[in-house]
């Protein structure tokens, strides 16, 4: 492969797809997909913006130390304090990048920065500079750069390039952008900016018109060669350019792009669903590539095709992304060793007594369920990452509810202190019950906005999953659980949005300082 049909691939997962409503990760959660990641084969992992939080910060240091062979990004505006954050956060990455940006168009201009053309200029240069001061791979990006007047665009970009910039950026920050006009923009900064052959083009497409992964294709086309892009296209509003879909455009018709890019395609699938499973933001059935039915032939004259010859109806084999069948994967008698083996096939990164633990409530799941699936064991792994400290565990809970009669739940927590606290409520059903239960135990009183039960796997003995997000003083937490007994589940679930919402009041406790918002 040479540089010039080479499709550097930059995700953003971690940085923007964070920022997608209700799915903030913790830092267990966060390295277990910048591993997933790196093991997937992006170039560039965008992982976070070190000055917006101190969590934010803590996540970029952690990937930085952490994940090798892989660039580690991290975002900044244009000013001193930014940029010499995100080195503290970038400094022991093996290959760091420092991600520089600053708006451009003059709706943001005027309202937003309030600055005149020069002046953004001189800022964005200086931006440039002082990142460079600290490393070598520079990325700058003139923010809403889509809706930004092309000559001035041109200018930015090519003080940018001259201050040091190895990769530009061309934003279409609010997916306003049409794939022809914004080919025409990469074509125009092509023909006019000094420097620009010199540099990586790279495009960042939001989803608002449903055109992200359109843009970034025919931006390809024109010669950018990296695509920030993020796992099943989450972020800010209707989302970016859907990783899996612009590899898999690239791939599959590789005799219309001719560029080439290093993902492992057979791990786009088990990305797809950590990401989904960790942001709670689930993929719709329909969705290209890494959806339910992105592989399903329904009409018998495609079936019919189908088996005389695959090609009749199949652009793509479900292989090649890593689909698998529901397969029935280890029994009762699986040992420790082929667990270990299915849950690092399955894409989780578990250390020795996380394993452990997995192990134990496999083998408890196997006295209960007669099979077990691979997405049985996915739920176990997942529970993992997903547990910090727990301020409060689930020792016993009782409920009682039927036709006729008042739904009631006794619960018993313990606390990490030691102590053991009891209680009972009556609710409109045993899950409101257990819920109200636990509320009164801890003190804490969360809004209810989304419940929801599912099976994980198949058969009646199959494990149900509970998922609820709760809103408790203007954040927004989530609760993920399996179990056999749904109502566990629900309960498990909740008490876990409940130890979240009571590590960040433990936190408010030891005040630092709050968080910045992002573009
Ligand atoms: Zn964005």
């Amino acid at each position: 492969m040479t540089d010039r049909n080479r499709l550097i691939i930059f995700d953003t997962t971690l940085r923007d797809g964070e920022q997608s409503p209700g799915a903030s990760m913790n830092l267990p959660e966060k390295l277990e997909i910048a591993r997933a990641l790196q093991e997937l084969g992006v170039d560039v992992i965008e992982a976070g913006f070190p000055i917006a939080s101190p969590g934010d910060f803590e996540a970029v240091q952690a990937v930085a130390r952490q994940v090798e062979g892989v660039t580690i990004c991290g975002l900044a505006r244009c000013n001193a304090d930014d940029i010499d954050r995100a080195w503290e956060a970038l400094r022991d990455a093996a290959q760091p990048r420092i991600h520089v940006f600053l708006a451009t168009s003059a709706i943001h201009r005027e309202f937003k920065l309030k600055m005149a053309k020069e002046e953004i200029v001189r800022r964005a240069v200086q931006g440039v500079q002082r990142a460079k001061q600290y490393c070598e791979d520079v990325e700058f990006s003139p923010e809403d750069a889509a809706r930004t007047e092309l000559d001035f665009l041109a200018e930015v970009v090519e003080k940018a390039i001259e201050a040091g910039a190895t990769t530009v950026n061309i934003p279409d920050t609010v997916g306003y952008a049409v794939p022809e006009q914004y080919a025409a923009a990469i074509r125009h900064l092509k023909q006019n900016v000094r420097g620009i052959d010199n540099v990586v083009i790279s495009v960042h497409c939001h989803n608002d018109l449903g055109l992200a992964v359109a843009n970034s294709l025919t931006a390809l086309k024109e010669g950018a060669r990296q695509v920030e892009c993020t796992i099943n296209g989450i972020g800010e509003r209707a989302g970016n350019c859907a990783l899996e879909e612009v590899v898999m455009a690239v791939k599959t018709r590789g005799d219309y792009f001719g560029i080439q890019s290093t993902i492992n395609t057979k791990r786009l699938c088990p990305s797809s669903r950590l990401v989904a499973h960790v942001t709670g933001l689930l993929v719709q059935r329909n969705k290209a590539i890494v959806g339910q039915n992105a592989f399903a032939h329904e009409a018998g004259i495609h079936q019919d095709g189908m088996l005389k010859e695959r090609r009749t109806y199949e652009i793509m084999q479900p292989e090649d992304v890593g689909l698998t069948k529901t397969e029935l994967v280890l029994g009762k008698h699986s040992g420790r060793h082929a667990l270990r083996e299915k849950v690092r096939e399955l894409g989780y990164h578990l250390d020795d007594a996380q394993l452990q633990r997995v192990f134990e409530q496999f083998k408890a799941l196997a006295d209960r369920k007669k099979q077990i699936y691979d997405a049985d064991i996915e739920a176990l792994a997942e529970t993992q990452i997903h547990d910090g400290p727990a301020i409060w565990t689930l020792e016993s809970f009782h409920t009682s509810a039927g036709t006729g009669t008042l739904p009631m739940a006794a619960v018993c927590l313990a606390h990490v202190d030691g102590r053991k606290v009891e209680d009972a409520a009556c609710g409109d059903g045993p899950v409101d019950a257990v819920f109200k239960t636990v509320e009164r135990i801890t003190g804490i009183s969360p809004e209810l906005r989304d419940y929801q039960v599912r099976s994980v796997s198949v058969g009646e003995d199959a494990q149900g999953e509970a998922r609820v997000e709760v809103e408790h003083e203007g954040r927004v937490q989530r609760g993920q659980a399996v179990s056999t007994d749904v109502i566990e589940a629900s309960a498990l679930a909740f008490l876990q949005a409940i130890n979240r919402l009571a590590m960040r009041r433990q936190q408010r406790m030891n005040p630092q300082t709050e968080a910045v918002t992002v573009s």
